[in-house]
Formats: C-alpha cells, structure tokens, sequence
C-alpha cells in the first residue's frame, strides 16, 4: 500500500482549504511505482567505433485491460507478463531513449515523454544530462513515430516550445504527411483527435523537421528502416559501424513480452493490426538472419538484446545493465 509522504499530505490539507473542506481530501499518489527505477539511469554500450546511450524517463505499470490484445486474453497477458519472468499485475511498459554517437554527431532516437504522459515517466532530461550530454548539443533527433510517449519530449508542456531548437528532426515523410493532414482528425478516433491537433499546431511552424523517403542515410551509418503499422509511417533505425550492426526497432516489437513471443497478437497500439505485425516479423527475421543487436523503446532498461526464433514467435534475451 502506498504511504502518503510529507509532501503529499500538505498538498491534500492545502486543497482541502482551497475548498473549503473540514475532512481530508484523499489524493492518489502519482509515484506509487512498484518497479524500482535502474540504479544508474544511463547506460552506454559499443556498436563498432559508435557509442551509444541507453538513457531512461520513466515506467508505465499499466493497468491490465480486456481491449489491450484483440486476440487475447487478460489471463494471456498475464501469462505472458510472467513467462518473461516481469510482474503479471500490470503491463511493463519501461520508456528508453537511445543516443547515438556516431561519426561525431550526437543523435537522439526519439525524444521521450516529456513528462507529459505518465506521471512515472519525464526522468529523460535530468539522466541525459547526467551522462554528460547538452540539450543544445544534439545534431539530430530521429522520429520512429509520432505517439505521445515519442515525440512530446520535443516540446514544452503548455507552451509547445521547442526542447532541441537547434537539432534536425528527421521523420518518414508518410508519418508526417498523416498526422499533419487536417482531415485526419476527424478519421482518428477521440482518444487520439488532441494529439494530431498539437501536432498540426507545431510541426508544420518549427523549421527544423526534415521530412524523409524511403530508407535513406540520416547520420553517419544510421539509416531509417520501413516499419510500416504500428502507425503508417513509423521506421525503425539501422545503425552500422565499422562490421557491427544494431537495429534500433523502437515501437515495431513495442511490449517484448507480449509481441516478440506473439507476434500475431493485436495491440490496440497497433494501428493497423496485419502490417504491424508483417513488419514485425521481417525485422526480426533480418535481425536474426545477420546475426545482430536489437534495441527497442518498451525493452526493459537498458532495452538492448538479442532475438532467436522461439516456437511460433520469437524471444527476447535482454542484456543487464
Ligand atoms: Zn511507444
């Protein structure tokens, strides 16, 4: 059970004056975390002469809900939750952004939360900095796709000031050309009409996006790859260096415990449920065909391993930080 701290009781006898209450107003607490946060909140691995840095913002003990699998159950999730030997209570969703340091550019692969989607998550910029990196120092910022989780760490909470004014932002022309077309939002549903809206009222201002075809070179050794799906433009990022490869997935693979075994299950995540899961299995076919790392955003910390076929799916073998 959760102990309120100090903190949390001033600001409950504070509102409870603010309304004009006698009794105590009973506040949920936003840091009831269950899983402890890794001892050290950057970590950084070799990929040939690259260096890259798995730096963490946060976790999601995400309430288990029957519509969060199409294709399976509450009690499947929950088995699959402990067969990857994780909490079966709620769904793990750890959030991790790699930086890449590659041929003397500083490149982010995504730009995290921002603390501004759960309360648990936002401890990216404080553990970059930590790991000696400048905000104002970042060359480039990869966009694998325009989820919250992945792209509000670009922008202020309230103000939507730029976080990198000074960095290139590269994403798939198709993600941005969706989620920038006014008429999407009416197509999008409720839940996800907000997000398109705060998109439309800062990308197409910021002049530091660069829209993208195909699977071109976006830094050195660093290519984005077709990962179509999970929404319609999202890429996953190849890294190669010298003859060491990483293949940055990101959300294609997003929850491993569920989808790297079950590749075949429907996330509601998954905008579009058969090419999420085509792109699925052809990226970690090739990772396993080459013989080479997989990272992914929703890995647990620091979210990089190695893939091998596993019956029907597929399993995860994550290093230890
Ligand atoms: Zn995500």
């Amino acid at each position: 059970m959760f102990k309120a701290s100090r903190r949390d009781v001033v600001i409950a006898s504070g509102l409870a004056t603010a309304f004009g209450l006698s009794s105590r107003l009973v506040i949920t607490p936003a840091l009831a975390q269950k899983t402890p946060d890794p001892a050290r909140g950057h970590v950084t691995y070799k990929v040939g002469t690259a260096d890259v840095t798995a730096v963490y913002d946060g976790i999601w003990e995400k309430p288990h809900d029957p519509a969060f699998v199409a294709n399976a159950s509450v009690d499947d999730v929950k088995a699959a939750m402990a067969k990857a030997g994780l909490p079966e209570d709620f769904v793990s969703i750890p959030f991790t952004v790699a930086v890449v340091r590659t041929g003397g550019k500083t490149v982010l692969c995504d730009a995290g939360t921002g603390g501004q989607v759960q309360p648990t998550a936002g401890r990216f910029m404080a553990n970059f900095k930590a790991a000696g990196f400048d905000p104002d120092k970042v060359d480039t910022i990869l966009i694998s796709h325009c989820h919250p989780d992945h792209i509000f760490g670009l922008m202020e909470k309230d103000t939507n000031r730029p976080v990198f004014p000074n960095a290139e932002i590269i994403i798939a022309d198709a993600e941005y050309k969706f989620w920038t077309d006014p008429a999407v939002i009416n197509r999008l549903p409720d839940a996800r009409k907000g997000l398109a809206r705060r998109i439309q009222a800062t990308f197409p201002n910021w002049k530091n996006i660069k829209q993208v075809a195909g699977e071109a070179e976006v830094a050195p050794g660093m290519r984005l790859v077709a990962t179509p799906g999970h929404t319609p433009g999202h890429r996953a990022f190849h890294l190669a260096s010298g003859a060491s490869q990483l293949m940055l997935s990101n959300d294609t693979c997003y929850v491993p415990a569920l989808v790297v075994a079950n590749p075949g299950w429907r996330g509601v995540y998954d905008q579009d449920g058969a090419s999420a899961e085509a792109s699925r299995r052809k990226l970690m076919d090739r990772v396993i065909a080459d013989k080479i790392g997989i990272s992914g955003y929703h890995f647990p910390f620091p979210g990089v391993g190695t893939i091998a076929r596993d019956g029907n799916g597929y399993a995860l073998t994550v290093d230890k930080a």
